[in-house]
């Protein structure tokens, strides 16, 4: 069983001065923690952050990195929390296991395989620091290694995430080693008969292979010595299972008709000269396959690999791979990302260190950089830890439904971008939100990891609040799109009711002139529009009035005729006895909800409130603005007889509340605040606010804002607050 002195033995070989304390405090902690903890196998829980801890430190990551491997799983399965982490380990080693801990409940979340792209996503999005994805690799490694005592459900799931996400994640770092070990254990616990079967007709040709393989390199070799090439080392390798088994399935083939079964590698010093001299020697001695040739020197993949791949033809007419690469291009091949913490140590070597060195810089960014926001280079060269704690903040956010579907959003995304996200419909219908099980404001900025559960309900619509909320094109557009349909419809109505309207006064009768379509269509043309619907439309924007539309259908003459205007009885008055006759009150007058809508907004200036007599004015492009009827602007609008409408309450289904301010006036005397806003509590009122002054004159000002349901509500607001004793008047005051 490993021991936590083995571990502290690599990292003093790898890391000569490392801060050995710090991963012996790191060690008791776990120890302490994890006590009586046991793994499937049976054997003690701490052997696997040991063994995490043991993989670190042979990747030859830093004392931070290795005391987190040893730390890892202390927040998810144990009761200490972060902040019991940070008081005994500080920032940087929290940040880590945070985010650990994180991917760990991400990875529980997400069963859907065709979101591994996302989940794949998430996972580098939610790390601040390459660290944590090493560190998880290592743990998901160990994992992977020892998977023979769970059961074969967990083993399958396990091994079909690692092949989803974390061997994926491997190989874009440019670990192929680890993306290796990761593939060929997955593949063994997801389909271990195939794997049986698959490696005994391997093991089958083995001697053959090493046989054929050993001949290669002595050739190689003598080839090499011959022409003065020089070279490090020659390896040969059969083909990994789990690589082979997928080209069987996707080629359709036998293995005999493998032709890379087995490969060489050719490893040069370092320099890319000895690569392509060592390639004109292999192509000396065999016939290449010209298409077969491949340049990853000149032209690196996007993860940086580089090598020469070619493909000769053997002596006994079977095709071999051979890959020609330096020391320095084989170790970022097999490490990665991992193979910058070695360079950290040789920096102060020679020229050609540096060189390397800043490669490698170049190499992480490059990984890195489709990921990153801000990609500026970083032209300090003295830390590569610093220059790998590369902010990962991308321009997205992942979070996921309830079912564990991983929905990708840019930041600054709402629960109302979510929703839309999932449907247009869900979106419409969405009436609030739960994030992580809790309910939250739609508006609401969604983080990385975080379960979203949208509340629909059937009747709900879009609002244009949440215009204020949404980040996406999606749903501000249908949000715009659904405000300017209902807008479009509620204008319609209005504009027929307001024509209807105006016809009667002109003994017109409405119907013989909306059911006309003809008639109703050449109005409309006159206005440059054209449908009926446009024209009513139009009305009710308060774009056109309907006086002037039933002028265009009586003519000039006629409409002078029937002019109520024009008749005696009508004067100009400022009066409201004269527009209710003037406009005929009673009949369908124009429903005012509570609160302001798309058509209606009540007047600042008098604030107008349920159970109050009301009147509209139509505002152009604002549709009816409602007044109180004893509003002191009431008469000025008056001068605009065209513009005035008759307007209601409509009967309130839910109650609705208004704000409502009042100013009172009190004695100054003590307790006079507290008195009014228990009088006002005793009515089961809300207060917004209250604030009390005393005025010049010594005397108590206070105003407070009341809700309010409607005007008979107010009334006895207004009564209770009147009898408090010391009041001396009370006003109601409009913003
Ligand atoms: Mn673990």
């Amino acid at each position: 069983m490993i021991r936590i002195e083995d571990v502290i033995g690599v990292v003093e070989k790898n890391r000569p001065g490392a801060d050995i304390d710090l991963i012996r405090r790191a060690y008791l902690f776990s120890a302490l923690h994890h006590k009586g903890q046991k793994r499937a196998s049976g054997e003690p829980y701490l052997v696997h952050p040991i063994e995490v801890a043991n993989i670190l430190a042979e990747m030859r990551l830093d004392e931070v990195s290795v005391s987190t491997g040893l730390l890892h799983d202390v927040v998810e399965d144990t009761l200490v929390d972060l902040d019991t982490i940070r008081s005994y380990f500080g920032d940087e080693i929290t940040t880590l296991v945070d985010g650990l801990t994180k991917i760990a409940q991400i990875s529980n979340l997400s069963r859907e395989k065709q979101q591994a792209e996302n989940v794949r996503k998430m996972v580098l999005a939610m790390v601040t620091d390459v660290r944590v994805v090493l560190i998880k690799l290592a743990d998901r490694l160990h994992n992977m290694r020892t998977m023979q005592y769970l059961k074969p459900e967990k083993r399958a799931r396990i091994s079909q995430e690692t092949l989803d996400i974390y061997a994926p994640i491997a190989h874009r770092l440019g670990m192929g080693k680890m993306r290796s070990e990761l593939e060929d254990l997955s593949f063994q616990n997801l389909f271990p008969d195939e794997y049986k079967k698959l490696a005994k007709e391997v093991d089958a040709r083995r001697p053959e292979l090493e046989a054929i393989l050993e001949k290669i390199r002595t050739t190689i070799t003598a080839r090499l010595h011959e022409n003065e090439v020089p070279f490090v080392a020659i390896e040969g390798r059969v083909k990994r299972l789990y690589s082979l088994w997928k080209k069987l399935r996707k080629q359709r083939i036998m293995i005999e008709q493998v032709y890379d079964l087995i490969a060489t590698r050719i490893i040069t010093p370092n320099d890319k000269t000895y690569c392509y001299l060592t390639l004109g020697v292999v192509h000396d001695i065999w016939t290449p396959v010209p298409e077969r040739f491949k340049d990853w020197i000149a032209i690196p993949r996007d993860n940086l690999y580089r090598s020469l791949h070619t493909s000769v033809i053997g002596d006994g007419g079977q095709p071999f791979e051979v890959q020609i690469r330096t020391q320095e291009m084989h170790q970022i091949a097999e490490e990665g990302v991992a193979a910058h913490w070695k360079y950290k140590e040789s920096k102060l070597g020679t020229r050609e260190d540096d060189e390397s060195l800043d490669e490698l810089r170049k190499t992480v960014e490059k990984l890195l950089l489709p990921l990153v926001e801000d990609t500026q280079a970083n032209d300090d060269s003295e830390d590569f830890i610093e220059s790998l704690k590369l902010d990962l903040f991308p321009k997205d956010v992942y979070a996921f439904t309830p079912m564990g579907k991983v929905i990708q959003l840019p930041r600054g995304s709402t629960p109302i971008d979510f929703a839309y996200a999932i449907h247009s419909e869900v979106g419409d219908a969405c009436t609030g939100a739960k994030i992580n099980g809790r309910m939250v404001p739609i508006k609401t900025e969604l983080q990385n990891g975080d379960v979203v559960e949208i509340m629909t309900t059937s009747n709900s619509k879009p609002s244009r609040d949440w215009l204020n909320y949404v980040v996406t094109s999606k749903a501000k557009n249908r949000i715009r799109h659904f405000i300017s349909e209902q807008q479009r419809a509620d204008s319609i109505d209005l504009g027929r009711k307001l024509l209807e309207k105006e016809s009667s006064r002109f003994n017109v009768a409405p119907k013989k002139l909306l059911n006309n379509d003809g008639e109703m269509r050449r109005i409309a043309n006159e206005y440059g529009l054209g449908r009926p619907e446009d024209l009513l439309a139009s009305i009710g924007y308060g774009k056109t009035l309907p006086r002037n539309v039933i002028s265009k259908h009586l003519g000039a003459e006629k409409f002078a005729e029937l002019d109520p205007e024009n008749r005696k009885e009508t004067r100009i008055s400022t009066g409201v006895k004269a527009v209710k006759k003037l406009i005929g009150l009673g009949e369908d007058a124009i429903v005012v909800k509570g609160v302001d809508n798309l058509l209606t907004t009540r007047a600042r200036c008098c604030n107008p409130i349920r159970g109050e007599d009301i009147i509209g004015y139509i505002s152009l492009g604002k549709g009816i603005v409602v007044h109180n009827k004893r509003c002191k602007n009431v008469s000025q609008l008056m001068v605009n007889r065209d513009r005035i409408v008759e307007v209601d309450w409509a009967k309130s289904e839910k109650e609705e509340v208004q704000s409502v301010r009042l100013l009172v006036t009190t004695e100054n005397r003590n307790g006079m605040l507290a008195g009014i806003t228990n009088a006002i509590a005793d009515i089961k009122t809300g207060i917004r606010d209250a604030s009390a002054n005393i005025s010049r004159d010594d005397r108590g000002l206070i105003e407070v804002t009341v809700e309010v349901f409607d005007k008979k509500h107010l009334d006895r607001v207004v009564s209770a607050v009147e009898h408090v004793a010391g009041v001396m008047s009370v006003e109601r005051v409009n913003a």
